[in-house]
């Protein structure tokens, strides 16, 4: 069996789709740094089933795709092809030639393919087993890998010469084999804690059973007591009920009693209830009275008031009065002292017409004069005689209004 062909599309550096041809006699390839040799050996390692995106040199799984240059477009899909010749007899398989294949697109989906078909990783796996081909056996050895196998322990390079000798394909059968034991081992555990399980609860059951039948047997006792503890309740309840109907008996009678008393009751509360309207008849009378009294008052206090101003009114009057009689009073004190004047020229007259007689007729008709003023001054007197004497009146009857 050797590898003949590896067939990559949208891998890496690998845009376009590459078909390398490993011919009988090609033992390597050249070329500058960075031309894509390390990108050919990741795509055997991917199409082998590698999960790790590290072991790829890259941080995810999509960085596998072709992302572009800057005169190219990424890529949305990957895909690698590896095909072995002449498997028959060394793989489990019928077939001479075998292609496998492996798909991985942007979103992460993707899928292995065995001869075109998909199939799980771990077909893939199954069939490669023992042959030393895998991501993670011998027939790869990358950059640096020899060095890292070198320095690493004994167990790492014995997983190493037990895969060259052939013999990991058995140890995994063995460690899938005591994997199998090791799990029906768990599961005789798990059937023998059922069993204890079970048969607690057996002995759990026959315990619930006998106790079933001491409680049947239990159960009729307690009926049969049950039954005496009712007639003998039964017979106590009558003679309780005929002792209950002659207290009933007595209460009505009492009610009877009680119903009169609440009439009688009830008929002096109507009389009270008259009596009451009656009280608040005259309550409300006695209220209006108090109001009619006390607008009486309002209305006497107004009279009193405005009695007060009339009498200041008249007080002032008086004084007004007592003044023009103190005045009349001075002049008719004057006046009759003009009439004394007057007799005393009058005497002088007549004493000067028994003097001069020749003046008589002039003295007599002074005297005239003075008479007829005399007259009008009495006239005049005997006026404000009459009005002193009304003043006087009046004073009299606006003290009597005072007082
Ligand atoms: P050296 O001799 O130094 O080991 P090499 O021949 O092994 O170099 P690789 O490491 O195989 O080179 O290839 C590196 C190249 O692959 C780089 O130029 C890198 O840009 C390119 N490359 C890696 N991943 C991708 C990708 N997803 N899309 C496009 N180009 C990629
Ligand atoms: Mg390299």
């Amino acid at each position: 069996m050797r590898l003949k062909s590896l067939d990559i599309h949208g891998f890496k550096s690998f845009a376009d789709k590459t078909k390398l041809e490993f011919h009988e006699g090609v033992t390597g390839i050249v070329g500058p740094n960075g031309c894509g040799k390390s990108n050919i050996v990741d795509a055997m390692r991917w199409v082998l089933g590698e999960t790790s995106a590290k072991a790829l040199r890259g941080g995810e799984m999509a960085d596998v795709i072709f992302n572009g240059t800057d005169r190219r477009a990424p890529l949305g899909m990957a895909e690698v092809s590896l095909t072995l010749t002449g498997c028959s007899g060394v793989l489990e398989t019928d077939y001479d030639e075998v292609a496998i294949g492996r798909r991985v697109y942007r979103d992460g989906k993707g899928e292995y393919l065995i001869n075109k078909q998909p199939c799980r990783l771990k077909d893939i796996q199954n069939l490669l087993m023992g042959t030393g081909i895998g991501r993670s056996s011998y027939s790869i050895m990358e950059q640096g890998k020899i060095d890292m196998l070198l320095s690493s322990k004994p167990e790492d390079r014995r997983m190493v010469f037990e895969e060259a000798a052939g013999i990991t394909k058995y140890k995994s059968q063995k460690k899938e084999a005591l994997r199998k034991l090791d799990y029906t081992e768990a599961n005789l555990v798990r059937i023998r804690d059922v069993i204890a399980e079970n048969e607690r609860q057996i002995r759990s059951l026959s315990r619930q059973a006998s106790k079933a039948k001491r409680f049947q047997g239990l159960f009729s006792d307690v009926k049969t007591l049950e039954l005496h503890l009712h007639h003998k309740q039964w017979r106590e309840f009558r003679a309780e009920k005929s002792e209950l109907s002659t207290s009933i008996k007595n209460l009505v009678i009492e009610q009877d009693g009680l119903e009169e008393s609440i009439e009688q009751r009830q008929a002096e509360m109507a009389a009270a209830r008259v009596e009451y309207q009656e009280i608040e008849a005259k309550l409300s009378d006695l209220q209006s009275g108090i109001a009619q009294l006390e607008n009486e008052i309002s209305t006497a206090r107004n009279r009193v008031a405005f009695n007060e101003e009339r009498a200041g009114e008249l007080q002032q009057l008086i004084d007004k009065n007592s003044a023009a009689l103190t005045e009349t009073e001075e002049k008719r004190t004057r006046q009759q002292e003009s009439i004394n004047r007057s007799e005393e020229i009058l005497n002088a007259a007549n004493e000067e017409l028994a003097a001069r007689e020749e003046t008589v007729v002039e003295a007599e008709k002074a005297c005239q004069e003075s008479r007829v003023q005399r007259e009008s001054l009495s006239e005049r007197l005997a006026e404000l005689e009459v009005e002193r004497s009304n003043a006087k009146s009046r004073l009299a009857t606006i003290e009597a209004t005072l007082s």
